[in-house]
């Protein structure tokens, strides 16, 4: 039955664009929200608004007592989990299937088990698609370790079952080094994430990160293609786009391929993306983990395939088949978002909340802004620091990047600090141009041109 009433257990950039989806099928919107968040723009867009706790999350947008309450007293039928907080919990998931409301993505058993990246791992392997070199099931001491690192050899990565958001890594370069880490990662992910499971992967050295994005609607699975997300820090994505550069003849088949093989085998329903590390020497690609709910880096797929994500979602969430059937589902031109943070990347990403006592959102052909600003917003200091995304799209990458570079001089975010003069700079870049960069290219890049990036920034105003 279609979704009448969506209530967004959400904030910030994601929300409001939950809103503006919902709004276009006919759906009423609810946003539940924080103290904090009471003036955001997302409840001034949404019909309804209900406050469900204090600012801290673990009081609020974590707060599933507080997020079902809020669904009852609003009328709610299904809730959107948007991304981060509660997107990726079984619990949370199971919790609204047993209230008798919808929950907006897959099944609750589906993300316990994607949600486990050691079981998603084995999953992959099942489907027969290559996973990192690595450990099998959960590594419960140093000794166990011992047979897998004589394989992978020095460098390692330490990974946290739970882990996301690129917490729960650690590198270790030799034995002494692994050792220490494996007591405190297993310490500390177990404090972060409530499991202290590990795991060992080979390190992928120079490797792009390439994911692809499913649909399915507990039936039939679909791609809409990849999107290339190497430029990172600290295992953080900063610019994504679509489609991948990189890929070798033949690669980007096999790849959909495989990513739909892994969906198809847990009759995947919702939006899902499934991440790999692709080395373009080799031509190899291995299945990192699944995230079984939308992405960040959505809107370059919605920009190349022409298709709303959110609005397939919500279809889907409602009960139809997918709109689209793979035949149906081509790429277009070419896209990219950079990922505009209230931070100051000149001063080694120091977050930078405050009030926006200005703002001039950039537009025209191709350029699309996602963001929770508005003038005179004051960016509340307990929470991500992302404040939108801006996207372009053109023909090819080339014009792409010129647009992208237009679209950020247009782009004035007064009163507080943000990412934006490092993507102008990447924009210009000559090895950005010639998409030579790996996921580890962006964090040397810095420590080169740290100083740069003052001069843009104190030039730009
Ligand atoms: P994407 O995979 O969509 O690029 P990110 O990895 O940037 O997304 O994560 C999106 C948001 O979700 C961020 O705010 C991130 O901190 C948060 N996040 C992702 N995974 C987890 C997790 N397991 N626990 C807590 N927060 C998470
Ligand atoms: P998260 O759940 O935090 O998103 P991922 O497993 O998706 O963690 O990895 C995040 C990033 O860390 C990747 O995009 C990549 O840059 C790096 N990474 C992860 N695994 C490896 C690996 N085996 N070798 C090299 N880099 C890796
Ligand atoms: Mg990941």
């Amino acid at each position: 039955m279609a979704l009448r009433t969506l209530l967004i257990a959400n904030r910030g950039e994601i929300a409001v664009r939950i809103i503006r989806a919902a709004r276009e099928l006919g759906i009423r919107t609810v946003q539940a929200h924080s103290a904090a968040d009471a003036d955001s723009l997302a409840v001034q867009l949404a019909d309804a608004a209900v406050e469900i706790g204090p600012p801290p999350a673990s009081k609020s947008y974590l707060d599933i007592g507080a997020i079902l309450s809020a669904a009852e007293a609003s009328g709610a039928d299904a809730i959107h989990p948007g991304y981060g907080f509660l997107a990726e919990n079984p619990a949370f998931a199971a919790a609204i299937e047993q209230a008798g409301l919808t929950f907006v993505g897959p099944t609750a058993e589906t993300i316990r088990m994607m949600g486990d990246k050691v079981a998603a791992r084995e999953a992959a392997a099942r489907a027969g698609v290559p996973t990192v070199p690595g450990s099998q099931g959960r590594l419960d001491s140093v000794e166990a370790a011992r047979e897998v690192l004589e394989q992978t050899g020095y460098p390692v990565l330490i990974k946290a079952a739970a882990g996301g958001g690129g917490r729960g890594i650690r590198i270790a370069h030799d034995h002494h080094e692994f050792e220490r880490l494996f007591h405190q990662a297993g310490a500390e992910a177990k404090a972060a994430f409530g499991d202290g499971g590990l795991y060992v992967e080979k390190v992928i050295h120079r490797a792009r990160h390439v994911e692809v994005q499913v649909l399915g609607d507990g039936e039939r699975v679909v791609h809409c293609f990849e999107r290339e997300c190497s430029l990172q820090r600290r295992r953080q994505k900063v610019w994504e786009e679509a489609p991948s550069v990189s890929l070798a003849p033949g690669v980007r088949e096999r790849l959909c391929a495989a990513a739909v093989r892994l969906a198809e085998a847990v009759n995947y329903r919702g939006a899902g993306t499934v991440e790999f590390l692709y080395d373009d020497e080799s031509g190899e690609f291995y299945f990192i983990e699944m995230n079984t709910r939308i992405q960040v880096e959505h809107p370059v797929t919605e920009f190349v395939t022409g298709l709303d994500l959110i609005a397939e979602m919500l279809r889907i969430a409602g009960g139809a088949p997918l709109s689209a059937s793979q035949e149906q589902i081509a790429l277009a031109g070419h896209a990219i978002e950079v990922r505009i943070n209230a931070e100051d990347p000149a001063s080694d990403f120091m977050p930078f909340p405050g009030l926006v006592s200005d703002l001039r959102i950039p537009g025209g052909p191709g350029v699309r802004f996602d963001s929770l600003l508005y003038p005179g917003y004051a960016i509340p200091p307990f929470y991500d620091s992302l404040l939108g995304k801006l996207i372009v799209w053109a023909e090819d990458r080339p014009r792409a990047l010129a647009r992208l570079g237009r679209a950020l001089a247009e782009l004035r975010v007064e009163g507080v600090k943000t990412t934006a003069p490092l993507h102008s700079a990447l924009a210009a870049d000559e090895e950005v141009k010639a998409a030579r960069f790996h996921t580890r290219w962006l964090e040397g890049w810095l420590e080169h041109n740290a100083a740069k990036l003052k001069t843009t920034e104190e030039g730009a105003g």
